[in-house]
């Protein structure tokens, strides 16, 4: 069983620190992760290419380039050509497998389609089961007040129309290196990918811990839809990781790529951490 892990940025935004980090106070979150005068907080859309003897995967897609004009208050920079990315890696969008959408806010399903130049919404990826969370998916068709405005019905309605999506009922193995993992607090119906094979257990934690200065089960953003399961979630798989000494990855934290859990005198911390370069 082989498996390699790499990855691209679709992109670079910004976040309101506030809303990044809840209730934190400023004077505590800005000692863990920078912000500019506005206080603004550059994040990545780091997206996963995992390649195992039978798969090519992809986990997530970015915000592809669809609706660009109207979320520019997120001053989203440096979007990626994801056929460029896969190439650089030596891969082609047509040969991927899988395609696992951690959940579908427009920062981690808008590259799945994109407008040819007839105008015709096509997929990014044509031959790849795209698997997603059954809770997530009937969220994503009738989204409640907080979540409407991050759905874009044209991020995923090709993938319905061509018979592509695969929803995901409960934790469910894709292949023998990656069981994806359900959670409910972020959204509901979030797929969290684990890697019990690479570097001694890896999980992709995406939004669930979206920084590495979101470790502490209290840290929790103000977009979280159910803020107590959140901080359950998290006080539960900071304790698995740090029992089997995974690693968690992270995709929105533009200067963490990784780090090894570690539980130092109740406290979890990260170890053999892996910056961006
Ligand atoms: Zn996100």
């Amino acid at each position: 069983m082989s498996i390699q892990l790499s990855y691209f940025n679709a992109a670079d935004f910004y976040c309101d620190g506030g809303a990044s980090f809840g209730v934190v106070p400023k004077k505590v979150w800005q000692k863990r992760y920078p912000c500019d005068d506005d206080n603004l907080c550059r994040m990545s859309m780091r997206c996963f290419v995992i390649k195992t003897d039978s798969r090519l995967i992809v986990v997530d897609t970015g915000v592809g380039n669809k609706q660009l004009d109207y979320l520019k208050y997120y001053n989203i920079e440096g979007v990626a050509s994801i056929g460029d990315e896969m190439a650089r890696m030596g891969y082609s969008c047509e040969e991927v497998t899988d395609v696992v959408l951690t959940h579908l806010h427009f920062d981690h399903c808008g590259g799945c389609t994109y407008y040819d130049e007839s105008g015709e919404l096509c997929l990014r990826f044509p031959y790849a089961t795209h698997w997603v969370g059954k809770a997530q998916w009937e969220n994503f068709e009738n989204p409640n007040v907080r979540e409407g405005n991050s759905y874009f019905p044209e991020n995923m309605s090709a993938v319905e129309e061509a018979g592509r999506l695969r929803l995901v009922e409960q934790n469910e193995w894709l292949c023998d290196e990656v069981e994806l993992r359900l959670f409910e607090g972020h959204t509901v119906g979030f797929l969290m990918p684990y890697l019990p094979t690479y570097q001694g257990g890896a999980f992709l934690v995406g939004d669930v811990f979206p920084t590495a200065a979101s470790l502490p089960p209290a840290w929790i953003s103000a977009y979280d839809i159910l803020p107590l399961s959140s901080m359950r979630e998290k006080g539960l798989l900071l304790h698995e990781a740090a029992m089997h000494g995974c690693l968690f990855v992270f995709q929105h934290d533009a200067y963490t790529l990784q780090g090894k859990v570690v539980c130092v005198n109740g406290h979890y911390r990260l170890q053999d951490v892996v910056t961006i370069p």
